[in-house]
């Protein structure tokens, strides 16, 4: 096992911060995991505890026939972050930023640099394009920000991986994930693994979050370069490992396991693993995710469980204002799987209480909500 660390840019004076990242293994194929991007996201944190254990003892033991990257802290920005005892490691204080936007297009970058040197030995070009990607990330002028630092430092460890694992969670959720549609028929076997409750499948969701800047700049350039072969080398996922309190024992410990058997399945861990259950959500467009809002302020009572299959008009929670006495139940507009709820139980405004994941499209443009 190998630790790296780098020192994050524009710590303030006094102080600094390091993003580390654990290597293990060697070989051609990569897959990087990353955990807490959303800082204050902990189950893919504590799952990480658990892969790192198992990798190392993989490693000793010769198994690993690629390289595998860890890093168990992707945001020790967002995990300084307190406000009146509460953790705050979505946003970043200094900007405003949601940790998880704004990742550089790097397809954009790369193409000028590939234009005349593609060919028509695909292996070659994704080879041609990784470089390009590296090159690109390393020519940017000087960052500005920690945060841009950051992200810089994710991006340059995650984009020439085969396999990319970003783990996040949602309030309370059942584990659920995020992909580009191509890459589903290989997800699947995740999916079925870790359980999901759902599979939310979408081109581009908006925002330039890490996974699709990871994926993205593959379609991106295969469509920019139709002439030559260009595969999507990269499947990155953003993988909600249910709820923000999901960090028992047993589940991190079951949610390690199954990734180490995807990777397994992915050529990158020798030995016998279990195959993957036979049973598995249906993935479902992203577009056809329900946001599900309160009418008016008041306290909340849930009437559906995580999980829960609903029809369109199933009554999914009620808001009571007892100042005024107002009472709404409401209910679902799409029929799906209740896959993520609030965890407070107060309606405020602009703050979605229930996503319903639906094979109906509702939703055009950006679908990735702040
Ligand atoms: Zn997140």
């Amino acid at each position: 096992m190998q630790r790296i660390e780098h020192v994050l840019p524009w710590g303030c004076l006094g102080t600094e911060r390091k993003l580390t990242v654990f290597r293990f293994g060697s070989g051609p194929c990569k897959a990087y995991i990353q955990a807490s991007l959303h800082a204050d996201e902990l189950p893919g944190m504590r799952v990480a505890v658990e892969l790192k254990q198992r990798l190392r003892a993989l490693e000793l033991q010769g198994r690993l026939s690629g390289v595998i990257e860890l890093v168990p802290v992707a945001n020790p920005i967002g995990l300084g972050q307190m406000l009146q005892a509460a953790p705050q490691g979505r946003f970043e204080f200094a900007s405003g930023k949601n940790f998880n936007r704004d990742f550089v297009d790097l397809a954009e970058q790369v193409a000028p640099r590939i234009a005349t040197q593609l060919s028509q030995d695909g292996p070659a070009n994704v080879q041609l394009i990784r470089a390009a990607m590296h090159a690109v990330l390393d020519d940017l002028p000087a960052p500005t920000a920690e945060l841009q630092g950051l992200q810089r430092l994710l991006l340059r460890h995650a984009c020439d991986a085969d396999v990319v694992l970003d783990l996040h969670c949602d309030f309370e959720a059942v584990p659920h994930l995020y992909s580009i549609p191509q890459h589903w028929p290989q997800w699947r076997s995740l999916a079925a693994r870790v359980k999901a409750g759902a599979a939310l499948l979408a081109q581009d969701s908006g925002g330039s979050s890490f996974d699709e800047a990871c994926s993205g700049a593959w379609w991106r350039l295969a469509q920019r370069f139709a002439d030559y072969p260009i595969p999507l080398a990269c499947m990155a996922t953003a993988l909600e490992l249910g709820g923000m309190a999901d960090t028992d024992k047993a589940a991190a410990e079951a949610g390690a396991e199954a990734i180490l058997a995807f990777l397994a399945e992915q050529g990158l861990i020798a030995g016998d693993w279990s195959a993957a259950p036979d049973a598995c959500c249906e993935a479902t467009p992203f577009a056809g995710a329900e946001y599900v809002y309160a009418p008016h302020s008041g306290v909340v009572s849930f009437l559906q469980p995580l999980g829960a299959q609903v029809a369109v008009g199933d009554p999914l929670f009620e808001v009571f204002d007892p100042l005024d006495d107002r009472h709404s139940v409401v209910c679902a507009q799409t029929a799906g799987v209740l896959y993520a709820r609030e965890r407070l139980r107060f309606a405020q405004p602009g703050l979605w209480l229930v996503k319903v994941a639906g094979a109906q499209v509702l939703r055009q443009g950006r679908l990735l909500s702040d």
